[in-house]
């Protein structure tokens, strides 16, 4: 039994519960009560005093390539073309298995120090993904990439499905679905023969769509319809998505949208790589969503705090109108993701899953503070994360992460040398 003593809690919904000691045991928070309250049975086995913390649910990350935090600065300042065509995807195609267990690794160790307690991952390799998912403890959605123009893409698609017919029931921390990549990369009926082996298996899938206007335009030009409509045609609305961007969503493609259906918008990505304003922020209120980083290849980083501070200020910004989105309603949003990982977190509440955050604002980068979201949302950094725990573990503790990154690190420069001396190989797939 893990006692947190004396914390004040922000709950999901943004408020503050001061005095608060919370019992964690067997992964979940057996008991919250007013601090010094008498609680029954065994002593803990450690006592965290909280009494200058703040005790929130963990961030979650809805759309990750963690095993990219090895490109991470590859390519810079080029357009999306470039950045894919000539740079991404052919460094990418000579990849091993060994840089995408590394790349993981260093992805995780990014999240974890900042608070980031669930990721949903897109990524191929993903027997190395599950390793380091596994041996690090975060919580993973794990969606293997396919691409459905490639010549393998069959022997591809059966791969898939015997990984993760094999690993469905590995562990309560890692869940398993189907990764399309793209519509624009599934042409033809290979979207809705991906679509169909997720139904069969009763997963649901996550794809990237809508992410430029080019995108969408090459879409009609090519099949009359939006990605969006290509994955209704496919049948993919009939299982809960996660719709990675969708910066470019229609109207029209509003109707088409399940009550499961879920974007993880990335603000940092679109940015850097200049995908244009979009239709997704004057719809937003209309969809489920959160916040995701996408690969630190594109975005910099797989810190979701800094999508969700951009987000609001990218629009607050855009709009000429600061009274937008206000912190407590992004601090929401971020939050709201838990739900795509169906796993009891998101809330400091007894039952509740235990994946927390220990949250020390008494640092230079936050002080003095008023609200502790707004503070949060604006001026927090790693420094600030002071514990993160998944399922009742502890995988930063007092400052530290749990994990070796020393180690991760100079494994991660090696390869880093080792994959800039192997030079870049020929994609797979043309953007
Ligand atoms: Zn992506």
């Amino acid at each position: 039994m893990i006692k947190l003593h004396n914390a004040i809690v922000i709950t999901h919904a943004g408020e503050c519960l001061s005095h608060r000691d919370i019992y964690i045991e067997g992964g979940r928070i057996a008991r919250i009560c007013e601090s010094g309250t008498p609680v029954q049975g065994a002593a803990p086995t450690d006592t965290v005093d909280c009494s200058s913390y703040f005790v929130s649910p963990g961030l979650v990350n809805l759309h990750a390539h963690t095993a990219m935090n090895l490109f991470k600065g590859i390519a810079e300042d080029v357009s999306a073309e470039i950045w894919f065509n000539d740079m991404i995807w052919p460094y990418e195609s000579r990849m091993t298995d060994r840089d995408i267990y590394a790349g993981t690794l260093l992805g995780i160790a990014e999240m974890l120090n900042n608070g980031v307690t669930a990721a949903a991952d897109h990524y191929f390799g993903e027997e190395q993904v599950l390793r380091a998912a596994k041996e690090t403890g975060i919580r993973m959605d794990i969606a293997p990439t396919v691409f459905g123009m490639t010549p393998d893409y069959r022997d591809r698609l059966a791969q898939v499905s015997a990984f993760i017919q094999n690993h469905r029931e590995d562990s309560p921390r890692i869940t398993l679905r189907f990764g399309p990549h793209s519509d624009y990369t599934c042409p033809g009926d290979t979207l809705a023969e991906i679509v169909d082996a997720a139904r069969r298996m009763g997963l649901p899938i996550h794809l990237h769509l809508s992410e430029t206007r080019l995108q969408v335009e090459q879409s009609l030009e090519r099949t009359g319809r939006t990605p969006f409509q290509r994955l209704r045609d496919a049948g993919g609305f009939d299982l809960p998505v996660l719709v990675a961007h969708g910066l470019w969503v229609t109207e029209d493609d509003l109707a088409l949208l399940g009550d499961d259906t879920w974007f993880a918008f990335c603000p940092k990505t679109y940015m850097r790589l200049a995908a244009g304003r979009g239709g997704f922020f004057e719809h937003a209120d209309r969809l489920h969503f959160s916040f995701g980083t996408d690969g630190a290849a594109s975005s910099g980083s797989v810190n979701v705090l800094e999508q969700a501070r951009l987000y609001a200020m990218l629009d607050k910004f855009e709009r000429d109108d600061a009274t937008l989105r206000p912190a407590l309603e992004i601090w929401r949003r971020l939050m709201a993701g838990h739900a795509v990982f169906g796993a009891g977190t998101g809330k400091i509440e007894e039952n509740a899953t235990a994946d927390l955050v220990i949250w020390d604002l008494q640092t230079p980068d936050t002080m003095a503070y008023y609200h502790p979201v707004s503070a949060i949302l604006y001026a927090a950094n790693s420094a600030n994360v002071r514990y993160t725990m998944v399922e009742g573990e502890f995988l930063k503790y007092d400052g530290r992460l749990k994990m070796d990154f020393p180690a991760v690190a100079r494994e991660a420069m090696a390869l880093q040398k080792a994959l800039l001396a192997r030079g870049k190989g020929r994609a797979k797939v043309y953007y």
